[in-house]
């Protein structure tokens, strides 16, 4: 017999099930939300678990387990975190609200200070260990140091675990999830012919590839038949690249955070470099390996660039106007909260009681009037009315002061340029004016609005799914790149590596030429052509559109997916829903895949991070199920 519990000759294997093996939980996919599920459930197994007997934790995922497949080691080292890194942390602090215990830990930029320390714990290879060294907190870190600050994470998480769980790493990819509502789950995994069998299953599958849809479908075939280049979209690090030749043309549609990806691995990552002139100003110097990139969007213009200076003052009083007793009553109506019609109004009020709040109290020389009379009269004005606009003409003097959502989501509108030269100009101009803006405490209101859009996505949460209108004008303002990476950007348009379309881009195959045609509004009249077309941006797979023959079929078993296609679980506890709306005792998913997922990103620091409410809730749930279970085998033997 083997002393090996991971062996399948082991009594206590989950592949060999003759003999009852110890209470089991398998969860599919080791990346960032697996691995905080494992820390709150190490946080909480004292309390919920103290007297159980030893269980076992099975991983599934073809990635090393900690930061997963986006996070794993093994990446280039110029792709970059778009969160600063003291805005990081993987452990939980006062502002959660949680049953378990609070366990504080080191945010990533705290985690590098502590490797600089040189604990062997910490060791890391030289050029990580150099990048620690010189982190600070407003650092944008690579990948590959979050990736080992996950794995360290990952590892105290499971030295945390109670004495004598065992935990077994799978290297494999699950397929599917069969078993009875109220007893073991089968996990198969690719190849194996034998199940794990688990008392619960969780799915944290994060990020999923998708099946492409129509329009991309015509688009690759379109490109197969007249030797085109077209990469639908998906994770740019695993694209392959090496279809877009030097000097060539390629057309971009997207200019979010793939794009930005896009941009470093075809031009850093071809050879070329940056210099700083004696003016301060970045240059780029090609190294002659790289395409020429014609890069449009519907807005036209990059994601708004991450603020780089931390609040000082007082943070805006938020939740005021959405907040808990607004989502009750949203979920208290009869039939699902139509978002335009019900919950953006309620957004609008948020965003804009945070921006005059920080405006009346920081800088108080550009309004007239006082924060308290304001504050009743703007409570009193119904969102988007013609009241609030005279409240705030008359109270907030210069127009550039006042918060206008709509032109933030669409700053090209209505504005055409001469020709496709003008419209570069004018797009440097744009970025130039948004990084100064976003490096200026003078305009400290929009760090006011980014807190309340933090809070916003939290209430969110309990709404379940949205559709993608709210995550695209979120990732847009909150969720944009580093400065530094506009500034590289701004030094690509002036080499003429990158050239901007505009607002309202289309791509057109043209049969007659065999190319891709783009325009925009921006240049009425002028089209680029390409014999390559980039889609930069991640995959939206629904349930029945994922590649992950796992995702597919537990939807084809039955479980229940929102009208855009996320996998519908429970808001207490995770659980997986069917369809007709009961929870299944086992099954839990938790991540970007499930329709709680607005708590998609990495947690900051004390701001009630959604991801750690719904790990610590699914970690408790997970510990009394198997606390349960190991009362009836001790009551039974
Ligand atoms: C390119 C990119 C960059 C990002 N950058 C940032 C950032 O800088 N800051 C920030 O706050 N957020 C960022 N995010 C958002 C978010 O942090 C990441 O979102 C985080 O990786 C989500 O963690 P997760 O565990 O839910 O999903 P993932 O990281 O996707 O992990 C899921 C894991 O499940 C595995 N898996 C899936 N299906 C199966 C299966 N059937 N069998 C076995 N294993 C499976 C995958 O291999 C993967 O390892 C980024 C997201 C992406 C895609």
């Amino acid at each position: 017999m083997s002393a090996n519990p991971d062996h399948p000759a082991h009594p206590d294997h989950p592949f060999r099930s003759p003999v009852r093996s110890p209470a089991t939980v398998v969860i599919v996919g080791a990346g960032p939300r697996a691995t905080g599920l494992i820390e709150r459930i190490a946080a909480n197994a004292p309390e919920l678990y103290g007297d159980g007997a030893p269980f076992a934790l099975h991983l599934v995922d073809p990635h090393p387990p900690g930061g997963g497949r986006i996070w794993r080691p093994d990446q280039s080292p110029l792709l970059w975190m778009n969160s600063m890194a003291e805005d990081v942390t993987m452990f939980t602090d006062e502002s959660v609200e949680r049953e378990g215990p609070i366990r504080p830990g080191p945010s990533l930029a705290e985690w590098a200070r502590e490797v600089r320390g040189a604990e062997p714990s910490h060791a890391l290879p030289p050029e990580l260990a150099a990048e620690a060294a010189a982190l600070t907190g407003q650092s944008f870190a690579t990948r590959r140091l979050q990736s080992a600050y996950l794995r360290w994470v990952y590892e105290r998480a499971v030295a945390d675990l109670p004495p004598g769980t065992t935990v077994h790493e799978h290297r494999d990819r699950a397929v599917r999830v069969t078993g009875p509502r109220d007893g073991r789950q089968q996990v198969w995994l690719e190849g194996r012919t034998a199940p794990l069998t688990a008392d619960a299953v969780v799915l944290a599958l994060g990020h999923l590839d998708a099946e492409p849809d129509a329009e991309q479908r015509a688009l690759t075939a379109f490109a197969a038949e007249h030797q085109l280049t077209h990469l639908p979209p998906e994770y740019t690090a695993d694209s392959d690249l090496s279809a877009l030749r030097p000097g060539e043309p390629v057309i971009v549609r997207g200019l979010g955070l793939a794009f930005v990806d896009l941009m470093v691995l075809l031009t850093e990552g071809r050879g070329g470099r940056y210099e700083r002139g004696p003016d301060g100003e970045l240059a780029y110097r090609p190294s002659g390996r790289e395409p020429v990139l014609y890069a449009g969007s519907r807005r036209g213009v990059p994601y708004h660039a991450k603020i780089g200076y931390s609040l000082s003052g007082e943070r805006p009083p938020v939740p005021r106007f959405f907040g808990p007793a607004e989502v009750d009553a949203l979920l208290s109506r009869p039939g699902r909260p139509d978002f335009r019609r019900d919950v953006w109004p309620l957004i609008a009020k948020e965003l804009g009681f945070a921006h005059y709040h920080r405006l009346f109290t920081a800088h108080p020389e550009r309004v007239a009037g006082e924060w308290s009379a304001f504050e009743e009269k703007y409570a009193a004005c119904p969102p988007g009315s013609p009241d609030l606009d005279v409240l705030v003409a008359a109270a907030v003097p210069d127009p550039a002061d006042r918060l206008d959502l709509d032109a933030l989501d669409h700053p090209l509108a209505g504005l055409r340029f001469g020709g496709h030269e003008a419209l570069q100009q004018a797009l440097r101009g744009h970025i130039e004016a948004d990084l100064a803006r976003r490096h200026d405490r003078a305009h400290s209101p929009d760090l006011a609005v980014f807190l309340a859009l933090l809070s916003v996505y939290g209430q969110l949460i309990r709404l379940g799914d949205i559709g993608g209108w709210w995550h695209g004008f979120f990732s847009f303002l909150a969720s944009g790149p580093p400065g530094p990476r506009l500034e590289q950007l701004l030094a690509l348009s002036r080499a003429g590596v990158v050239r901007f379309l505009g607002a309202d881009m289309t791509v057109t195959p043209d049969p007659v030429r065999g190319v891709f045609r783009a325009s925009a509004a921006s240049v009425p009249g002028h089209t680029v052509e390409a014999r390559a077309l980039v889609e930069a941006r991640l995959p939206e797979p629904t349930v029945d559109r994922s590649r992950d023959t796992l995702l597919r079929s537990l939807y084809r078993d039955g479980a229940a997916a929102t009208p855009a296609g996320l996998l519908a679980v429970s808001p207490a506890d995770a659980r997986i829903l069917d369809r007709a709306g009961r929870p299944h005792p086992r099954r839990y998913a938790l991540g970007p895949h499930t329709d709680a997922r607005a708590s998609g990103a990495f947690a900051r620091p004390r701001t009630n991070a959604p991801a750690f409410r719904q790990n610590d809730a699914t970690a408790r749930a997970l510990l009394l199920c198997l606390r349960e279970l190991s009362c009836r085998a001790t009551a039974t033997a």
